[in-house]
């Protein structure tokens, strides 16, 4: 099954992919966690996509679309996957499209910008695996250390309240047309943001059709 996860940044999509990954054994790509591993390791393309990130913008589709080709050629994907945070744009869609990628369906996690903004600012993530935990809603084990890798929990530069305001501005101009785009396809399915984390992966998981 290969699926897309939309939604406005903090809404959850990489906590919901990761839970769903588990549910069908298949890999999640996140385009955020692959930029910020190749800006830790210093790459051309890590420096490339620094500026952009750092603002609140989103990354040139060039990059982002060289990244996704490059992954999804892999083995791992040849049973499906989860796509966390791409496309993020129309053009980067219709790359995936001529790639000849077929897309089963798309979920979109819909929660309203009010609650974003507190989500966000409550995010930390392990900057070794890039793991993420919030301190109120799915707090580590020992605060401040990552459950899985024990690397330390640090907050992104771009989580940072100024940061996220451009972020959402950037989601509603150039991302949230894929809804219309997806849905003229009969692949999108929306689904809520609840309280409870657990409570969306039911719906999610509902959405995808995983649901016992
Ligand atoms: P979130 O979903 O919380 O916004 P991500 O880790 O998915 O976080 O993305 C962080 C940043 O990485 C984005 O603000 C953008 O700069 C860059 N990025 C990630 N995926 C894409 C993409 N598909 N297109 C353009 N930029 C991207
Ligand atoms: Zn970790």
């Amino acid at each position: 099954m290969n699926l897309i996860f939309l939604g406005a940044p903090g809404a959850g999509k990489g906590t919901q992919a990761e839970q769903v990954c588990n549910a069908l054994n298949i890999p999640t790509i996140s385009t955020g966690n692959i930029i910020r591993e190749a800006l830790k390791n210093g790459t051309e393309m890590g420096l490339k996509a620094k500026s952009f990130m750092d603002a609140g913008a989103l990354v040139p589709d060039e990059i982002v679309i060289g990244i996704i080709q490059e992954r999804l050629a892999k083995d791992d994907c040849k049973n499906g996957f989860i796509l966390d945070g791409f496309p993020r744009t129309i053009p980067q869609a219709e790359a995936l499209d001529r790639m000849g990628i077929v897309i089963d369906r798309v979920i979109d996690i819909d929660v309203a910008d009010e609650v974003i903004a507190q989500r966000v600012s409550g995010r930390r993530v392990c900057s070794e695996c890039g793991n993420s935990y919030h301190v109120e809603f799915r707090p580590s084990k020992v605060e401040g250390v990552c459950d899985a890798c024990g690397g330390t929990l640090v907050q992104r530069k771009d989580d940072q309240p100024e940061t996220v305001v451009a972020r959402l501005k950037e989601y509603h101009e150039k991302t949230e047309p894929l809804k219309a785009f997806y849905e003229a396809q009969g692949k999108l399915k929306s689904v809520q943001g609840q309280a409870e984390i657990a409570d969306t992966t039911k719906l999610v998981l509902e959405a995808v059709g995983a649901a016992e």
